[in-house]
């Protein structure tokens, strides 16, 4: 038995799930969306998730076809329906039906999708021993071209960063920006650990404002932690004590080697394990 998919205004078995191949969504990449955790059948953080697809809608002037309250209470009905615990939400808003020409304008009614499903993970393996990362030669998107604060359903840009590191046979890869400073990594953002101050890039750095990010920034503040936002350059990553990324479906994950150099002691170190952690307890409680 397969899925039950949220289109639109109601829930549909997987094999029913279908949108038209017209939709600007697959024809273009128009549209937003949205990678969510369920712990112990709560959706983490739903209002900031709710209030970033509608903020990454805005900037791409499309409406999202319901307001925020129906919205949540769609999510929470798809979740229920595939009676999930702990999982993962896809919620995708598509530009809708047109024509083949890019005018998003004759696209009459956005297009709404909801999947709630396991979850993927990294092995645990990695959580112990950490990340081997490149730096991809591929730039962040230049803000004046599509803004890296869009969660848009045009992911080429990241996604020709994970090629880079697929090609080295690695999971992830660090994407800088025009100006040379680091901006995350494919589908995460990145901190770096110096003398126990944790620094991260700040949103202008062209990372995307992490929901992930926000709150691992909170706990580590709550507990004591010199956090800052500031500028990282190639060099800092190299110097770093210990780098870690963090994101909605990773968590919190220690990166140990970054263009063939060890990073700090080679392992993930003790503030990447203690935030990791921390952020545990507070998900699963
Ligand atoms: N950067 C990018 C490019 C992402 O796609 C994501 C989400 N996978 C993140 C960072 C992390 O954001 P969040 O913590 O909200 O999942």
């Amino acid at each position: 038995m397969g899925l039950k998919i949220w289109m639109n205004d109601g829930l549909a078995d997987e094999a029913d799930a279908k949108v038209s191949v017209f939709d600007h969504g697959l024809l273009y990449g128009d549209g937003v969306f949205e990678g969510i955790r369920v712990y112990n059948g709560k959706v983490f953080e739903h209002d900031a998730h709710i209030n970033r697809l509608f903020t990454s809608a805005h900037a791409i002037r499309l409406k999202v076809p319901t307001d925020k309250e129906t919205l949540k209470n769609y999510v929470r009905q798809t979740v229920d329906a595939n009676n999930i615990k702990n999982g993962y939400i896809r919620l995708i808003v598509t530009r809708g039906v047109g024509t083949l020409g890019l005018n998003p304008l004759i696209c009459k009614q956005g297009q709404l999708i909801i999947i709630a499903d396991k979850i993927q993970l990294y092995p645990q393996e990695l959580y112990e021993n950490g990340l081997r990362v490149i730096s991809a030669s591929t730039l962040r998107n230049h803000p004046q071209s599509v803004p890296p604060q869009i969660k848009s359903l045009n992911y080429l840009n990241n996604i020709l960063a994970k090629i880079e590191a697929i090609d080295h046979n690695m999971l992830e890869a660090i994407m800088y920006n025009h100006e040379g400073f680091v901006a995350e990594a494919t589908g995460d953002n990145i901190f770096v650990v110096k003398e126990r101050k944790i620094t991260t890039p700040p949103i202008s750095a062209g990372s995307l404002d992490g929901i992930t990010r926000k709150v691992v920034m909170r706990l580590a503040k709550e507990n004591g932690y010199d956090v800052r936002e500031a500028n990282l350059a190639r060099y800092d990553l190299y110097d770093a004590d210990e780098i870690f990324l963090t994101g909605t479906a990773a968590e919190v994950i220690g990166v140990v080697e970054v263009d063939g150099r060890p990073i700090g002691s080679g392992k993930p170190g003790p503030v990447t394990r203690d935030l990791l952690s921390k952020f545990e307890q507070y998900t699963r409680q």
